[in-house]
């Protein structure tokens, strides 16, 4: 791979792994690097999915490197655990131990406090704006794709999807079975055409229905197929606006109007990341003397006892399963079914 950082990682250098979550592409372990002393992150695709997407994702992840993005450590080429004696291909990232914006909005029951709600608008358009000035798109901004580090600052991550605006070619998103939860976050105009080419409006789009998402703590249209959706949003309607747990904060105001402006049904109307950091510095600016409580709050509440509903790298990213018991399972699950 020719990146500017990229260092190959290999086993040598990794111990102590552990399964952290399975998406559409691949799965991602935690690790211990030996030589850094530090945990990292390793995803290594599922059988069958092109390595051309991971080598692309690693060069994405390269390009936008900044403080608001996941950083990428290296390429992993190895005999990942359980999986020997066959070598694999993996990118190896810095490891979020707060999870997601998607795994703290199923631990805390709901949004996060008014301040972290404006600081993780703020980051996450900080980033966005960044990868946008590389002349790139992420083209799947979403809950689970914000990671959040110990202390809940936000960075992006999964740039499987990831374009060169320039060049752009069709989103392989449009294809409803591989897309996951994805299509919510997809602008109208890219259900109205399959030669559609995405543009840099279609992750401003993703930034507004995720702004809702952070703002109330849910998924949008949580009942609604990839049929529905496809069908509803070209029509007009978009996430309802109306009971906002915040009512009275300072600054809701602003932020569901930059909500509204960047979910419009025109792209050319939706401002660019940079108008976007306008609206959200100030947000923020009025709020920064709270953030430290905010944080307290959501970390004391994500370590007590009763903490946590979702099955899946719940808070703190605690890891599912070590490597072994991972494909012990499966190796379990194929004997049944063949059974
Ligand atoms: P999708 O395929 O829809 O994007 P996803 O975002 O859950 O799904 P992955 O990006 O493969 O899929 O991530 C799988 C799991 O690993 C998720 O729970 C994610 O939060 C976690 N994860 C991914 N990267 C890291 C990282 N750098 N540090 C910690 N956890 C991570």
């Amino acid at each position: 791979m020719a990146l500017h950082s990229c260092r190959t990682v290999g086993d040598e250098c990794l111990e102590k792994w552990e399964l952290v979550g399975s998406g559409g592409f691949g799965r991602v372990f935690k690790a211990r690097h030996k030589d850094l002393r530090i945990d990292v992150a390793i995803k290594i695709l599922h059988d069958g999915v092109s390595a051309m997407i991971l080598r692309d994702e690693a060069k994405f992840m390269d390009l936008a490197s900044c403080e608001f993005v996941v950083r990428l450590i290296g390429s992993y080429h190895g005999c990942q655990p359980g999986k020997r004696p066959c070598t694999q291909q993996g990118i190896v990232m810095e490891f979020m131990e707060g999870g997601s914006v998607q795994s703290l909005q199923k631990d805390l029951g709901g949004p996060p406090p008014w301040p972290l709600v404006l600081r993780l608008a703020h980051q996450v358009a900080q980033g966005m704006n960044f990868i946008h000035r590389e002349k790139l798109m992420h083209q799947d901004l979403k809950p689970s794709n914000v990671l959040l580090n110990y202390h809940l600052n936000a960075k992006i991550a999964d740039f499987g999807l990831t374009r060169v605006s320039a060049s752009a070619s069709k989103s392989n998103m449009e294809t409803p079975g591989q897309i996951g939860g994805s299509y919510k976050y997809m602008p109208p105009e890219a259900f109205k055409s399959a030669s559609y080419e995405p543009v840099r409006s279609f992750d401003v789009y993703s930034y507004g229905i995720l702004l809702w998402s952070i703002v109330t703590g849910k998924e949008p249209y949580q009942t609604a197929n990839y049929e529905r959706v496809a069908w509803k949003i070209p029509a007009g309607d978009r996430p309802l606006c109306e009971k906002f747990e915040q009512k009275g904060e300072a600054g809701l105001d602003e932020l569901v109007s930059l909500m509204n402006r960047c979910w419009d049904g025109s792209p050319d109307k939706r401002p660019t990341f940079l108008q976007c950091l306008d609206v959200t510095e100030k947000l923020l600016s009025m709020h920064r003397i709270r953030i430290h409580d905010a944080v307290g709050q959501v970390l004391k509440r994500r370590m007590s006892p009763t903490s946590g509903t979702s099955n899946t790298n719940r808070a703190f990213n605690v890891p599912l399963q070590t490597a072994e018991q991972f494909e012990n399972d499966t190796l379990d699950h194929c004997r049944i079914t063949e059974a």
